[in-house]
């Protein structure tokens, strides 16, 4: 029995060749999903001053409880600049800076308006307060290279007062489709043609990732316009090829793309679907053929594709984001190659619960899109039964 490579020694092999590409300054609008080169620190205080946590009226708790005299209010963004005296209270918005001298709010709804005056309930000091600094101090660390951007980390990020942040610039990818076959969708099917799929899969996985993708026309199966075709795709940080990697007269993919002086590192992996897929370097060009058939085509991707794009960003971790759960029914396995299982994820009470979509071949892409998951169902003899732990990516 011939020994294949395995899923994680190819992803190995893939991300020992990536160099991460040269920053650029990012603005916030633009920085979500980017992966941040350099260590960002807060410029200010965050809140930047003591501010109130409620509508009320700020007081010294010294004064508390008690009947007090109103003074001039606080808004947010417009602070009274009135120090309090004992014996006063100033109406205060949320948000609003704590004038000097007070040391609480009384929460609107625990005080009681007065002729000019107001009763308050009692408080104590720091009550509905929140300090400077109290989220995060100037000069601490928000957020470290390495680490993709998230919503969250942006509203931080803007919160703190940054216009732009420095990350890594996004890969340029191209996609280069091949098959005689193939026919753009949109267009009416001649006799043996089938609707070119995986460039547009492909264009909404490497666009999740982070890349610039052009994707480039199809290519018949002829070698001369492959040549042509695929040294176009080469010009680019990565190129990303479909179909044409298998044994078959008409695969043309591999032989090309050493005529062009691209080194192949691996060809063929222990995995199901996508065995055929071939990974090479020309310079610092990463090449990747994944095989034709569009679940093979989109396995290939989460395994080997978007880690490299993610690690050419810097990113400090760039997957793929193996979960644990559980299988939801037996999957029979497979001898020689670990299996991605389509399956979709019910939450069970104490477990992810995977269940296979009926329908496993590699060019039932429809059947794939109803699952949201791959569940890795190692290599190896007679069956996982249902219940078994297992690992798996979200779709
Ligand atoms: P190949 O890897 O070229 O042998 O192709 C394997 C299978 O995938 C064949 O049935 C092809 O017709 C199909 N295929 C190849 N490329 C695409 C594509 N871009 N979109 C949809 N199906 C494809
Ligand atoms: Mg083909």
């Amino acid at each position: 029995m011939e020994s294949l490579l395995g899923i994680d020694e190819a992803r190995s092999l893939v991300l020992e060749r990536v160099r991460v590409l040269e920053q650029e300054s990012v603005p916030l609008s633009a920085a979500s999903g980017r992966v941040l080169a350099q260590p960002v620190r807060a410029p200010v205080d965050l809140p930047p001053f003591d501010s109130s946590a409620m509508d009320g009226f700020a007081v010294r708790a010294g004064d508390t409880p008690g009947r007090l005299a109103v003074v001039a209010a606080s808004a947010a963004g417009r602070p009274s600049g009135h120090e309090l005296q004992p014996g006063e209270a100033a109406p205060i918005a949320t948000g609003a800076v704590v004038p000097a001298g007070a040391d609480a709010v009384v929460p609107v709804e625990r005080t009681e308006t007065l002729d000019g005056a107001v009763a308050v309930e009692a408080v104590v000091p720091g009550d509905n307060v929140r300090p400077r600094a109290g989220d995060i101090a100037a000069g601490e660390v928000i957020a470290a290279p390495g680490t993709g951007l998230s919503p969250w980390t942006v509203g931080a990020l803007a919160a703190v007062g940054l216009a732009a942040v420095d990350c890594a610039r996004r890969p340029r990818v191209s996609v280069l489709p091949t098959g005689t076959e193939l026919r753009a969708p949109g267009e009416t099917l001649g006799p043996g043609e089938i609707y070119e799929a995986n460039s547009f899969l492909l264009r909404a996985q490497l666009t999740e990732a982070g890349a610039e993708v052009k994707t480039l026309d199809p290519v018949a199966d002829d070698e001369a316009a492959t040549l042509r075709a695929l040294e176009r795709g080469l010009e680019r940080d990565v190129l990303v090829t479909s179909g044409g990697v298998s044994v078959g007269r008409h695969d043309l993919v591999r032989a090309s793309l050493a005529a062009l002086g691209v080194e192949e590192v691996f060809w063929r992996v222990a995995v199901r679907p996508g065995k055929p897929v071939v990974f090479g370097t020309r310079g610092t060009t990463l090449v990747f053929g994944l095989p034709g058939n569009p679940v093979s085509s989109l396995v290939g991707f989460e395994l080997f594709v978007r880690p490299a794009l993610l690690a050419l960003q810097g990113a400090s971790d760039p997957g793929p984001r193996w979960l644990p759960g559980r299988l939801g029914a037996g999957v029979r396995r497979n001898l020689e190659r670990d299996q991605l299982v389509r399956a979709r994820r019910r939450f069970g009470a104490d477990a992810v619960v995977l269940d296979p979509v009926a329908g496993d071949e590699s060019h039932m892409i429809a059947r794939a899109a109803r699952a949201d998951a791959l569940v890795r169902v190692a290599r190896g003899e007679g069956e996982l039964a249902a219940g078994s732990p297992v690992s798996y990516l979200a779709g």
